[in-house]
Order: C-alpha cells, then structure tokens, then sequence
C-alpha cells in the first residue's frame, strides 16, 4: 500500500487565496511552524493579474502595493466625474505578489510545494485527504480554492464579467499618473446590447492598464477588444497605433452569479477565494473580502476551533445583487443607463462604499432613488418579491 504524506495544514490553490492565507499563517506566531503542503497544478503561471481594490487598511502587507492612486474618476460622455473624498484606489500585481510570498516560503522549512493536479477530497473524519496525480496527502485542515461547489446547480442563462487589457507603453506623455479611470463608458456601447466600460491605471505619463470591460452572456473575440482598445487610446489619449506599443495583456471573465456556494467540503475542508464565495457577484472585487477571510481563519486555528465559510452577505446587499445581476441577464439594454445614473447622481466614495456593503439602509435609499426605477421593480417582481434571493 502507498504510503500517505501527513501535514497539519493543505492549502489547495497557489493563487490569490491560497497564498494570502499561506502568508497570515507564517506571520502568526502560533502557527508558523505548523507543517504545509502548497499544491497547485502549475507554478508557471502564463496570465498574470492586476488585483485593485480601494480599501487598504484590509491589505496586511504594505509592501505588496504595486499603486496607489489619489485620484479616482468616472466618465461619461465628455464629463468626467472626480472623487473628492480620502478614497484612493491601490493595485497589487500577482507576479510580484506571488514572487514575495514564494521566496518566503524558499526560507521555510516547514512549507512544501507540490506541483500536481488536485482531483479530489476525502472526508476522514478527524482529519481530510487530496486525492492527487502525484499521490494522495492528508492534513488536520485543509483550505481549498480551485473546487467551485454550488449548493444548487446553477440555471438559466449565465452573465459574464469579461475583459481584455493591454499594458501600454507610450511615445507620448498621455497619462496622469495620479488618476485611475474606474469607469469611462463606452459611447458606442449605446448602440451595442450590454454594460460596456474602459478602465485606464496609469503607471507613469506614458506606462498604462487599458482594459476594455463588458458585461454579457460570452466572451468576445479578442480581435473584438483588441479593436475597442485601439479606438479609445485614439479618441481618448490621441494615441494611433504607431505611438504605442503593447508590453503585456491581461485577460479574464469572472462569472456575475450569486448562486450560493458551498463553504466547505467536508468538516476539515473549507472552501477559500472565489470558491469560497468571496467574490462580490456583481462587482468581482475578491481581493480585501480574501484578507478579511485569511485574518478570520488564522484566528480561530490558533485557537483551536474550526474555521468558518466565509460569511454571506447581509440579505439586503445579497437582494440589491440579485437584483442588478436580474437586469443585466434580462434587460441588458438597460445597464449603462443604469450605471451612469449611479456615477452622475452620486459621489464616488457613496458609490464604493455601498459596493463595499459599508452603506446605511438611508445612503442606499438615497442612491436607489437615484436610479431608474421600472427594471428594479420589474427584477423585483420576477424574484418574488425577494424569496428566490440566494
Ligand atoms: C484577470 C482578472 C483580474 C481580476 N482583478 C481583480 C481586481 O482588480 N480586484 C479584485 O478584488 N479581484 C479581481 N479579480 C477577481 C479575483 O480577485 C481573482 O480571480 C483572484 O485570483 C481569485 O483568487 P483565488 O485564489 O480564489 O483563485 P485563483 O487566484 O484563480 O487561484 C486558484 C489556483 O488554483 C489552481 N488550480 C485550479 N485547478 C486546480 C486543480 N485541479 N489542481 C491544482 N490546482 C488547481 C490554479 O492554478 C490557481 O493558481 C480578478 C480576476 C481576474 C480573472
């Protein structure tokens, strides 16, 4: 019989998730001798990834922060609209988040890595096991994000965050570099079926993220984004193809869906990341809810008590996603109106506050009036007045 690898802990999942927790536990006095397996199926990752979120004091680690912009704006049309409030908006890159935490683990000897495809858990009781091409491991707990569990199985027809940036490096000093655009909606998108926005992290006056942003049922093309881009660093920046060059792309989808899922697998297996429904459906911001997550689980292994699923939302933040994510799916036509309403008749920092489900039932009534009313009741009624929320 072969035989089976014991660790104290299994972190299924080298990504966002995976090494955020990886990191709490090695910084907590109590638990950084404690033995791990890191299993992920490749450690050469191809697409890297910006995380961004606005909300830094949930960041643990400052170094991380790649940048932090003072500035944030919204545009619609010609008009753009600028937070005036503290709110500043800061970006992680994996590549040297990754590279941070992975060094570190190159000085610990209580850490192992292996590279292996993770086909399956079991159940064991006291403790759990991963099944694995490599062979199989056990650990008092373990904490996976690559298994996405929905309590039910998902129906009808499904929403799409989807986007394609490139990381453009300018002849021409065209950026601010203090100023990020979270939203500048896309003019044609007027005339096109969905929610459609660029979003521009400038590096430096001439170094810059530009990410074309849509919210449908399928991804595009990548000539289709590719073509977007190109438009836009045109009209916007004055930029022809000539005055740039492209050093990197990133892409990506993240499913806008708030079926429920499952927080665990078993008693000693919990679910971690978007797995374990730390993405906000609507917004795909995962990064700061991770932290908060990671911070939670060290707390109760070191003291001795089973860590809990990330928490669900508060049934009126879990009610105003369904909602909006109702709309899109149904009534697409009726999203940019919706979110340029949202940006025009409210102040950014109400905005992301309310996205942050920090906002007091007055802050969202306030915001909700502003909004166009008829697709909110209809979704309404079509959720049965609420009960169908998950
Ligand atoms: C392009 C992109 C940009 C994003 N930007 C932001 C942002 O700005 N802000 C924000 O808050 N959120 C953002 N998100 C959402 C979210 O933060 C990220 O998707 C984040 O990476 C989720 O972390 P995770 O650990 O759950 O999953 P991942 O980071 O995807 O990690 C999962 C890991 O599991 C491994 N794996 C998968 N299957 C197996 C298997 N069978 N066996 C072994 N290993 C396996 C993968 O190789 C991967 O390393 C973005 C998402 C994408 C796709």
């Amino acid at each position: 019989m072969k035989t089976v690898k014991s660790y104290d802990y299994i972190i299924v999942g080298a990504g966002a998730a995976g090494l955020s927790l990886l990191w709490h536990i090695l910084e907590h006095d109590k638990l950084k001798k404690k033995n791990i397996l890191l299993a992920d199926n490749t450690f050469k990752w191809e697409r890297e990834k910006t995380w961004c979120f606005w909300d830094k004091s949930l960041i643990p680690e400052k170094n991380w922060i790649q940048k932090s912009w003072e500035r944030i704006e919204v545009r619609i049309g010609n008009k753009a609209f600028i937070n005036i409030g503290n709110e500043h908006y800061h970006c992680i890159s994996s590549r040297n988040f990754r590279k941070n935490i992975l060094e570190r683990v190159k000085e610990t000897e209580t850490v192992t890595i292996v590279e292996a495809e993770v086909e399956g858990f079991e159940d064991l009781g006291h403790n759990a096991m991963i099944r694995t091409d490599k062979g199989n491991f056990t650990a008092s707990h373990i904490f996976q994000s690559t298994h996405i569990m929905p309590v039910k199985l998902r129906n009808g027809s499904q929403l799409l965050q989807h986007f394609r940036g490139f990381f453009v490096e300018s002849r021409k000093e065209v950026f601010d570099p203090e100023m990020i655009t979270l939203m500048d909606f896309d003019a044609e998108s007027g005339t096109s079926k969905c929610t459609a926005f660029f979003y521009v992290l400038p590096y430096s006056k001439n170094l810059a993220l530009c990410e074309y942003t849509l919210f449908s049922d399928e991804v595009l093309p990548d000539e289709t984004y590719d073509a977007a881009l190109q438009r836009y660093l045109n009209s916007r920046f004055g930029l022809s193809e000539r005055d740039y060059k492209v050093n990197e792309i990133e892409k990506g989808f993240i499913p806008m869906d708030d079926t429920l899922l499952a927080g665990k697998l078993n008693n000693r297996t919990l679910n971690i990341g978007t797995a374990g429904g730390a993405t906000k459906p609507t917004t795909g911001y995962t990064f700061t809810r991770i932290q908060q997550h990671s911070r939670h689980i060290v707390k109760a292994l070191a003291e001795n008590r089973l860590p809990e699923p990330f928490p669900r939302s508060k049934y009126r933040f879990r009610l105003y996603d369904h909602l909006l994510i109702q709309i899109l799916k149904k009534e697409p036509l009726a999203g940019p109106g919706i979110f340029r309403q949202l940006f025009r008749k409210n102040k950014i920092k109400d905005v992301l506050l309310f996205l942050d489900e920090k906002s007091s039932l007055a802050d969202e009534i306030k915001i909700f009036a502003s909004l166009p009313w008829a697709p909110f009741l209809k979704a309404l009624g079509k959720s049965g007045f609420g009960w169908k929320v998950p």
